[in-house]
Protein backbone atom coordinates (compact mmCIF):
# COMPACT_ATOMS: atom_id res chain seq x y z
CA UNK A 1 0.00 0.00 0.00
CA UNK A 2 3.05 2.29 0.12
CA UNK A 3 1.54 3.65 3.95
CA UNK A 4 4.66 5.54 5.69
CA UNK A 5 4.74 4.83 9.49
CA UNK A 6 6.68 6.96 11.67
CA UNK A 7 8.28 5.56 14.83
CA UNK A 8 9.53 7.38 17.58
CA UNK A 9 11.81 6.00 20.64
CA UNK A 10 12.07 7.41 23.67
CA UNK A 11 12.41 6.97 27.33
CA UNK A 12 9.81 5.52 29.35
CA UNK A 13 10.03 8.99 31.50
CA UNK A 14 8.98 11.06 28.50
CA UNK A 15 6.52 8.57 26.99
CA UNK A 16 3.66 10.92 28.01
CA UNK A 17 5.31 14.28 26.49
CA UNK A 18 6.03 12.48 23.51
CA UNK A 19 2.28 11.23 23.16
CA UNK A 20 0.70 15.21 24.07
CA UNK A 21 3.64 16.27 21.63
CA UNK A 22 2.77 13.79 18.44
CA UNK A 23 -1.13 14.01 18.51
CA UNK A 24 -1.21 17.93 17.97
CA UNK A 25 -0.86 19.61 14.93
CA UNK A 26 2.59 21.60 14.20
CA UNK A 27 1.00 24.90 14.95
CA UNK A 28 -0.48 23.26 18.38
CA UNK A 29 3.06 22.04 18.96
CA UNK A 30 5.02 25.22 18.07
CA UNK A 31 2.57 27.43 20.45
CA UNK A 32 2.67 24.95 23.90
CA UNK A 33 6.06 23.99 23.44
CA UNK A 34 7.29 26.51 21.96
CA UNK A 35 9.36 28.43 24.94
CA UNK A 36 9.25 25.68 27.20
CA UNK A 37 12.37 24.51 29.07
CA UNK A 38 13.00 20.92 28.78
CA UNK A 39 12.80 20.67 32.68
CA UNK A 40 9.20 21.04 32.75
CA UNK A 41 8.65 18.68 30.94
CA UNK A 42 10.28 15.52 32.62
CA UNK A 43 8.07 12.85 34.34
CA UNK A 44 5.11 12.94 33.70
CA UNK A 45 3.00 10.24 34.42
CA UNK A 46 0.23 10.80 31.94
CA UNK A 47 -1.75 13.73 29.70
CA UNK A 48 -3.26 15.80 32.55
CA UNK A 49 0.00 16.09 33.91
CA UNK A 50 1.51 17.11 30.77
CA UNK A 51 -0.47 20.19 30.56
CA UNK A 52 -0.80 20.44 34.38
CA UNK A 53 3.15 21.45 33.94
CA UNK A 54 2.24 23.37 30.95
CA UNK A 55 -0.15 25.19 33.11
CA UNK A 56 -2.86 24.39 31.22
CA UNK A 57 -6.12 21.88 31.66
CA UNK A 58 -6.28 18.60 29.67
CA UNK A 59 -6.81 19.30 25.76
CA UNK A 60 -8.76 16.58 24.29
CA UNK A 61 -6.54 15.15 21.34
CA UNK A 62 -8.98 15.67 18.84
CA UNK A 63 -8.66 19.67 19.65
CA UNK A 64 -5.35 20.03 19.26
CA UNK A 65 -4.72 22.09 16.13
CA UNK A 66 -4.38 26.05 17.63
CA UNK A 67 -8.15 26.95 16.77
CA UNK A 68 -8.62 28.42 19.98
CA UNK A 69 -8.12 25.08 22.82
CA UNK A 70 -4.73 26.44 23.47
CA UNK A 71 -6.08 30.07 25.16
CA UNK A 72 -8.92 28.34 26.62
CA UNK A 73 -7.00 25.72 28.22
CA UNK A 74 -5.04 27.95 30.01
CA UNK A 75 -7.77 29.91 31.35
CA UNK A 76 -8.76 26.39 32.05
CA UNK A 77 -11.94 26.38 29.86
CA UNK A 78 -11.79 23.15 27.35
CA UNK A 79 -15.80 22.35 26.60
CA UNK A 80 -16.78 18.66 27.73
CA UNK A 81 -17.19 16.96 24.51
CA UNK A 82 -19.88 14.58 23.37
CA UNK A 83 -18.49 10.99 24.16
CA UNK A 84 -19.59 7.51 23.43
CA UNK A 85 -21.66 6.82 26.34
CA UNK A 86 -23.80 10.22 25.67
CA UNK A 87 -25.20 8.22 22.57
CA UNK A 88 -28.60 7.38 23.28
CA UNK A 89 -29.58 5.91 19.62
CA UNK A 90 -29.05 5.79 16.06
CA UNK A 91 -31.65 8.15 13.47
CA UNK A 92 -30.22 6.32 10.48
CA UNK A 93 -29.94 3.15 9.39
CA UNK A 94 -31.40 1.27 6.68
CA UNK A 95 -33.29 -2.19 6.85
CA UNK A 96 -33.95 -5.19 3.80
CA UNK A 97 -36.59 -3.39 3.08
CA UNK A 98 -34.60 -1.40 0.96
CA UNK A 99 -30.87 -1.38 0.02
CA UNK A 100 -29.46 -2.80 3.53
CA UNK A 101 -28.87 -6.02 4.96
CA UNK A 102 -30.59 -6.50 7.81
CA UNK A 103 -34.04 -7.13 9.42
CA UNK A 104 -35.62 -4.92 11.83
CA UNK A 105 -35.28 -7.22 14.16
CA UNK A 106 -31.65 -7.32 13.85
CA UNK A 107 -30.90 -3.73 13.53
CA UNK A 108 -32.78 -3.74 17.02
CA UNK A 109 -30.80 -6.60 18.55
CA UNK A 110 -27.68 -4.41 17.25
CA UNK A 111 -28.82 -1.25 18.77
CA UNK A 112 -29.59 -2.95 21.93
CA UNK A 113 -26.51 -4.46 22.35
CA UNK A 114 -24.59 -0.91 22.07
CA UNK A 115 -26.68 0.21 25.14
CA UNK A 116 -29.05 2.62 22.76
CA UNK A 117 -32.75 3.58 23.64
CA UNK A 118 -34.14 3.80 20.26
CA UNK A 119 -33.03 3.23 17.00
CA UNK A 120 -34.90 5.07 13.50
CA UNK A 121 -35.72 2.78 11.09
CA UNK A 122 -34.64 5.38 7.35
CA UNK A 123 -35.24 3.78 4.27
CA UNK A 124 -35.16 4.96 1.06
CA UNK A 125 -37.98 6.42 -0.59
CA UNK A 126 -39.31 5.46 -3.82
CA UNK A 127 -36.88 7.20 -6.51
CA UNK A 128 -34.36 5.82 -5.54
CA UNK A 129 -35.47 2.52 -7.21
CA UNK A 130 -32.19 1.27 -7.71
CA UNK A 131 -31.38 0.92 -3.84
CA UNK A 132 -35.24 -0.53 -3.42
CA UNK A 133 -36.61 2.78 -2.24
CA UNK A 134 -40.19 2.17 -0.72
CA UNK A 135 -43.21 3.45 -1.89
CA UNK A 136 -46.29 4.79 0.26
CA UNK A 137 -47.54 1.42 0.39
CA UNK A 138 -44.46 -0.08 1.44
CA UNK A 139 -43.57 2.73 3.86
CA UNK A 140 -47.62 1.94 5.32
CA UNK A 141 -46.58 -1.59 5.86
CA UNK A 142 -43.11 -1.50 7.58
CA UNK A 143 -44.85 1.12 9.82
CA UNK A 144 -47.49 -1.38 11.12
CA UNK A 145 -44.33 -3.99 11.42
CA UNK A 146 -42.96 -1.70 13.47
CA UNK A 147 -46.09 -0.58 15.64
CA UNK A 148 -46.10 -4.06 16.54
CA UNK A 149 -42.41 -4.51 16.91
CA UNK A 150 -42.97 -1.51 19.66
CA UNK A 151 -45.75 -3.41 21.25
CA UNK A 152 -43.45 -6.17 22.11
CA UNK A 153 -40.64 -3.69 23.83
CA UNK A 154 -40.76 -1.96 26.90
CA UNK A 155 -37.28 -0.96 27.69
CA UNK A 156 -36.52 0.36 23.65
CA UNK A 157 -38.31 1.96 20.75
CA UNK A 158 -38.21 1.81 16.80
CA UNK A 159 -38.12 5.29 15.43
CA UNK A 160 -40.45 5.08 11.99
CA UNK A 161 -38.34 7.09 9.89
CA UNK A 162 -37.37 7.50 6.22
CA UNK A 163 -34.75 8.88 4.25
CA UNK A 164 -36.32 11.08 1.60
CA UNK A 165 -34.87 12.20 -2.01
CA UNK A 166 -34.66 15.68 -2.48
CA UNK A 167 -35.98 15.91 -6.09
CA UNK A 168 -34.09 17.80 -8.65
CA UNK A 169 -36.15 21.13 -7.97
CA UNK A 170 -35.87 20.85 -3.64
CA UNK A 171 -39.26 19.01 -3.65
CA UNK A 172 -39.46 15.76 -1.75
CA UNK A 173 -40.20 12.73 -2.97
CA UNK A 174 -43.18 11.64 -0.77
CA UNK A 175 -46.11 13.99 -0.36
CA UNK A 176 -46.85 15.74 3.14
CA UNK A 177 -49.48 13.81 3.86
CA UNK A 178 -47.32 10.47 4.38
CA UNK A 179 -44.21 12.43 5.63
CA UNK A 180 -46.11 13.55 8.63
CA UNK A 181 -46.68 9.97 9.97
CA UNK A 182 -43.03 9.42 10.07
CA UNK A 183 -41.81 9.91 13.78
CA UNK A 184 -38.03 11.18 11.83
CA UNK A 185 -37.13 12.59 8.29
CA UNK A 186 -34.00 12.45 6.41
CA UNK A 187 -34.05 14.45 3.44
CA UNK A 188 -30.79 13.58 1.27
CA UNK A 189 -29.34 13.96 -2.04
CA UNK A 190 -28.88 11.14 -4.02
CA UNK A 191 -28.81 12.07 -7.38
CA UNK A 192 -28.08 15.44 -10.02
CA UNK A 193 -24.62 16.58 -8.08
CA UNK A 194 -23.69 18.49 -10.76
CA UNK A 195 -26.14 21.25 -10.67
CA UNK A 196 -24.54 24.78 -10.75
CA UNK A 197 -23.44 26.13 -6.99
CA UNK A 198 -26.38 28.18 -7.03
CA UNK A 199 -29.64 25.42 -7.96
CA UNK A 200 -27.97 22.92 -5.35
CA UNK A 201 -27.43 25.83 -2.82
CA UNK A 202 -31.37 26.03 -3.45
CA UNK A 203 -32.54 22.85 -3.74
CA UNK A 204 -31.31 21.71 -0.15
CA UNK A 205 -32.44 24.60 1.29
CA UNK A 206 -36.24 24.30 -0.20
CA UNK A 207 -35.85 20.66 1.51
CA UNK A 208 -35.02 22.86 4.72
CA UNK A 209 -38.25 24.81 4.14
CA UNK A 210 -40.40 21.75 4.63
CA UNK A 211 -41.83 21.19 8.11
CA UNK A 212 -41.16 17.62 8.21
CA UNK A 213 -37.79 17.46 7.26
CA UNK A 214 -36.07 17.39 10.68
CA UNK A 215 -32.50 16.32 9.60
CA UNK A 216 -30.47 16.80 6.34
CA UNK A 217 -28.57 13.62 5.22
CA UNK A 218 -24.76 13.70 4.62
CA UNK A 219 -25.45 17.13 3.61
CA UNK A 220 -21.99 17.63 0.84
CA UNK A 221 -22.24 14.47 -0.84
CA UNK A 222 -18.90 14.02 -0.41
CA UNK A 223 -16.74 10.70 -0.55
CA UNK A 224 -13.08 10.35 0.53
CA UNK A 225 -10.20 9.97 -1.67
CA UNK A 226 -13.26 9.80 -4.26
CA UNK A 227 -15.55 12.21 -4.91
CA UNK A 228 -15.30 16.31 -3.64
CA UNK A 229 -18.69 17.48 -2.22
CA UNK A 230 -21.08 18.76 -5.03
CA UNK A 231 -21.03 22.72 -5.19
CA UNK A 232 -22.78 24.55 -2.65
CA UNK A 233 -22.87 27.98 -0.93
CA UNK A 234 -22.83 26.53 3.26
CA UNK A 235 -23.61 30.04 4.35
CA UNK A 236 -27.11 30.43 3.56
CA UNK A 237 -27.76 26.79 4.09
CA UNK A 238 -26.36 26.47 7.88
CA UNK A 239 -28.57 29.98 8.12
CA UNK A 240 -31.69 28.36 6.97
CA UNK A 241 -30.87 25.37 9.15
CA UNK A 242 -30.78 27.28 12.24
CA UNK A 243 -34.27 29.40 11.05
CA UNK A 244 -35.84 26.28 10.60
CA UNK A 245 -34.27 24.25 12.95
CA UNK A 246 -33.27 21.44 10.92
CA UNK A 247 -30.53 19.35 12.05
CA UNK A 248 -27.40 18.94 10.52
CA UNK A 249 -26.40 14.76 10.10
CA UNK A 250 -22.61 14.15 10.82
CA UNK A 251 -22.56 10.89 8.46
CA UNK A 252 -20.22 8.37 10.18
CA UNK A 253 -19.67 6.12 7.29
CA UNK A 254 -15.73 6.36 7.11
CA UNK A 255 -15.78 7.44 3.35
CA UNK A 256 -18.18 10.47 4.07
CA UNK A 257 -17.82 11.74 7.44
CA UNK A 258 -20.04 14.69 6.52
CA UNK A 259 -20.26 17.44 7.57
CA UNK A 260 -16.84 17.94 8.55
CA UNK A 261 -15.45 19.20 11.90
CA UNK A 262 -15.50 22.39 10.93
CA UNK A 263 -18.85 22.90 9.80
CA UNK A 264 -19.90 20.86 12.50
CA UNK A 265 -18.23 23.39 14.73
CA UNK A 266 -19.92 26.38 12.77
CA UNK A 267 -23.39 24.70 12.80
CA UNK A 268 -22.84 24.47 16.98
CA UNK A 269 -21.96 28.14 17.10
CA UNK A 270 -24.80 29.07 14.90
CA UNK A 271 -27.31 26.70 17.53
CA UNK A 272 -28.06 23.92 14.78
CA UNK A 273 -28.32 20.58 16.34
CA UNK A 274 -26.42 17.90 14.71
CA UNK A 275 -27.40 14.22 14.48
CA UNK A 276 -24.28 11.86 14.45
CA UNK A 277 -25.69 8.83 12.55
CA UNK A 278 -24.28 5.29 11.61
CA UNK A 279 -26.08 5.34 7.69
CA UNK A 280 -25.66 1.30 8.69
CA UNK A 281 -26.60 -0.52 6.03
CA UNK A 282 -25.20 -3.64 7.45
CA UNK A 283 -26.30 -4.82 11.48
CA UNK A 284 -22.54 -4.48 11.98
CA UNK A 285 -22.13 -0.96 10.60
CA UNK A 286 -24.30 0.17 13.74
CA UNK A 287 -20.85 0.80 15.13
CA UNK A 288 -18.97 2.77 12.73
CA UNK A 289 -21.29 5.80 14.67
CA UNK A 290 -17.68 5.71 16.56
CA UNK A 291 -16.25 7.48 13.52
CA UNK A 292 -19.01 9.88 13.48
CA UNK A 293 -18.42 10.92 17.22
CA UNK A 294 -14.67 11.38 16.63
CA UNK A 295 -15.39 14.10 13.77
CA UNK A 296 -18.15 15.57 16.55
CA UNK A 297 -15.29 15.45 18.64
CA UNK A 298 -13.11 17.33 16.15
CA UNK A 299 -15.72 19.83 15.72
CA UNK A 300 -15.83 20.77 19.61
CA UNK A 301 -19.47 19.76 20.02
CA UNK A 302 -20.76 19.34 23.25
CA UNK A 303 -23.62 16.22 24.27
CA UNK A 304 -26.34 19.40 24.00
CA UNK A 305 -24.98 19.61 20.27
CA UNK A 306 -26.13 16.32 19.50
CA UNK A 307 -29.87 15.44 18.97
CA UNK A 308 -29.39 12.01 19.66
CA UNK A 309 -28.01 12.33 23.09
CA UNK A 310 -31.63 13.33 23.70
CA UNK A 311 -33.30 10.29 26.00
CA UNK A 312 -36.53 9.05 24.31
CA UNK A 313 -39.57 11.03 25.45
CA UNK A 314 -37.07 14.37 24.83
CA UNK A 315 -36.23 12.94 21.44
CA UNK A 316 -39.96 12.89 20.28
CA UNK A 317 -41.22 15.93 21.85
CA UNK A 318 -38.35 17.68 19.87
CA UNK A 319 -39.25 16.08 16.79
CA UNK A 320 -43.03 16.67 16.87
CA UNK A 321 -42.67 20.31 17.81
CA UNK A 322 -40.63 20.67 15.22
CA UNK A 323 -43.92 19.88 12.92
CA UNK A 324 -45.91 22.74 14.65
CA UNK A 325 -43.75 25.41 13.72
ZN1 LIG B 1 -28.16 8.74 1.78
ZN1 LIG C 1 -28.84 6.43 4.18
Amino acid sequence: MGIKVELILVEPEDYFTALVWTTGSKEFRHRVFGDVKPAQLTKAGSEEEVFKNLQMSFVPPEMREDKGEIEMAREGAIPELVKPSDIKGDLHVHSDWSDGGATIQEIVAQARSMGYSYVAVTDHSKSLAISGGLNEERLSHQGKIIDALNQEMEDFHVLKGIEVDILRNGSLDFEDEVLEKADVVIASIHSHFNLDKEKQTDRIIQAIKNQHVHIIGHLTGRLLNRRSGYELNLEPILEAAAKFQVALEINSHPDRLDIDEDTARQAKDMGIKVAINSDAHHREDLKLIYYGLLNARRGWLQPEDVLNTLEYDSLIAHLKNKGRR
